[in-house]
């Protein structure tokens, strides 16, 4: 049975497919044209015009995002912008402390129980330079409750005193990552999981949803919100266990679930810590994949964050912060690339700033004697402060560019005056030049540090303007096409994808979104004002909700 979709306008992002129509059939696209010639060839064919007013594209492909920005939800969300939930509700951004307070206090006086835990995320401190967020702010909420609050990081929480006291988080408490007060008091910030650790049930009860049924429910109710017909969920997680393997494999394969998923390994998240078993491992779960569900990519991340000034530099941050974390030693690393590039994974790897950019290309020069077997596709993730020797370096290994554009609304301005200043943040996610650079380009949101909205990273990537309105780096901005291009068939071929789904192509899965305006009309300045309708998800319709 084929049906044939109008629209108000078709972009396939296919040179070799225009019109007004798609004609689908069995979850595929089987035509592309104009409608009275698809009538024509598919005689007794069902035309649906639910999209006649909309705009219709391929389904966006998101390439670097954690699943874990579903299950969030199920929390308080205290950060500094404004942020839409699963079920399509828009939260205010809390602008100053006193904003994240009253939201906690009216949380509080919602619960029945005075003595269970609250939990709040998405917390930013970058925002409130010269005061930092610490127990009494919280006790101000309870004396009596439980209040731990999760950074956007995710690498610190601040929780208050009736927390510590539960858990006896005192003066005496000599862990790492507790910082304390003049009088050796613990101030209330828990640096890294294992301090997050000490706060016990509250911590639990926080991080246990992020990788449930639910919590994966909902970041396919967020995807299909942005337009997404594909996501990753980059590495949050380990598949060494059969629990979490099937676990995606009972919610991602459901019928209703409205996404396809390409799950990677984390090794650092748990399972063999001998790499040639992690390949082994992820070799045989990608046998186990699925139309919807892919296994088979492996993620390693090398450093941390640039506004947490946990990134690896070249070049000192500006105001005299030191240098940042190796989360994997720069000497093992040709050794833990060498099992998964040998087993022909799909390897992706995290690096923010640019000394961990050059510690990739020599461990995988090392590895791959600087000519690496055919279209493996290496992606170097975020490579937001990669220089122009490294793009061409990348170049010549064949390796492909997934830039974190969302900073540039984010915490461009943080950039610019505080972290790296403004030479370095004008070539911060330097999309032009990777694209001069012929190297395979893909742009992201990283959700849950940034929401999920491919509209909105191709807005970054084609104005670079800060939240004060500051355009940095001008001549890297991409253009309309090209930014629809890097979060359609630029994400899909990144997750090897490409030759199903990215385009509006005969033979490829019937996956497309419809919007309520055209990207190519409105213009760069518009694109992230463009409203989703719905997407198709391989000839399914999945309305946004
Ligand atoms: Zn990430």
């Amino acid at each position: 049975m084929t049906t044939i979709l109008t629209a108000a306008a078709l972009h396939t992002l296919d040179p070799a497919a225009t019109g007004d129509a798609v004609a689908i059939a069995d979850g595929r696209i089987t035509a592309v044209g104009q409608l009275d010639d698809l009538r024509d060839a598919h005689p007794g064919a069902e035309v649906d015009d639910r999209y006649c007013e909309q705009v219709l594209l391929p389904g966006f492909v998101e390439a670097h995002s954690h699943s874990m920005a579903g299950g969030m939800w199920s929390n308080l969300y205290v950060g500094y912008f404004d942020n839409r939930d699963p079920d399509g509700e828009v939260w205010a951004g809390c602008t100053t402390i006193d904003a994240v307070i009253d939201r906690l206090s009216a949380a509080d006086a919602a619960m029945d129980d005075p003595l269970a835990p609250m939990l709040a995320w998405g917390l930013d401190p970058i925002y409130f330079p010269g005061e930092r967020l610490v127990a009494d702010h919280l006790d101000r909420v309870s004396t009596t409750r439980p209040i731990f609050v999760f950074h956007a990081s995710l690498h610190l929480a601040t929780v208050n005193t009736a927390l510590m006291e539960k858990e006896g988080i005192t003066a005496d408490t000599m862990a790492e990552g507790v910082p304390k007060d003049g009088a050796g008091n613990p101030i209330g910030e828990l640096q890294e999981p294992a301090a997050m650790r000490l706060a016990g049930d509250s911590f639990m009860s926080m991080v246990m949803p992020l990788m449930s049924p639910e919590g994966i429910g909902a970041f396919g109710r967020l995807a299909r919100n942005a337009g997404l017909t594909t996501a990753v969920d980059l590495g949050s997680g380990s598949l060494a266990g059969d629990g979490m393997a099937g676990m995606w494999q009972q919610v991602v394969n459901d019928p209703a679930f409205p996404a396809r998923v390409s799950v990677f390994h984390n090794p650092g998240h748990g399972g063999p810590s001998d790499l040639d078993d992690v390949a082994a491992l992820i070799g045989r779960r990608r046998e186990e994949s699925s139309e919807k569900l892919r296994f088979g990519g492996v993620k390693f991340v090398l450093d941390g964050s640039i506004q947490g000034y946990t990134a690896r530099v070249t070049e000192p941050y500006v105001n005299g912060k030191d240098n940042g974390l190796w989360l994997v030693p720069p000497a093992q690393l040709a050794d833990w690339l060498r099992p998964v590039l040998d087993a022909r994974l799909l390897l992706h790897v995290h690096c923010n700033g640019d000394q961990a950019v050059d510690v990739l290309l020599d461990a995988f020069s090392e590895v791959t004697g600087g000519a690496p077997y055919d279209d493996h596709r290496t992606t170097v993730q975020h490579c937001q402060l990669t220089r122009d020797d490294q793009y061409r370096r990348i170049a010549e290994l064949g390796m492909c560019a997934n830039l974190f554009s969302n900073h540039f609304w984010y915490w461009g301005d943080q950039h610019h005056d505080l972290t790296v200043g403004p030479e370095r943040a004008a070539r911060m996610n330097a999309a032009a030049t990777v694209l001069a650079n012929d190297i395979p380009l893909s742009i992201h949101s990283d959700a849950s540090v940034t929401p999920l909205g491919p509209l909105h990273v191709a807005w970054c990537a084609a104005n670079r303007q800060t939240a004060s309105g500051r355009v940095l780096g001008p001549d890297e901005r991409l253009t309309v096409e090209q930014a629809l291009h890097a979060v359609t068939l630029g994400a899909a071929y990144q997750l090897r994808m490409d030759d199903e789904i990215g385009s509006i192509s005969v033979g490829k899965r019937a996956d497309l979104v419809a919007l309520d305006a055209d990207p190519y009309e409105v213009g760069a300045a518009g694109l992230r004002d463009i409203g989703v309708v719905g997407t198709v998800l391989g000839g399914d319709h999945h309305a946004v909700g």
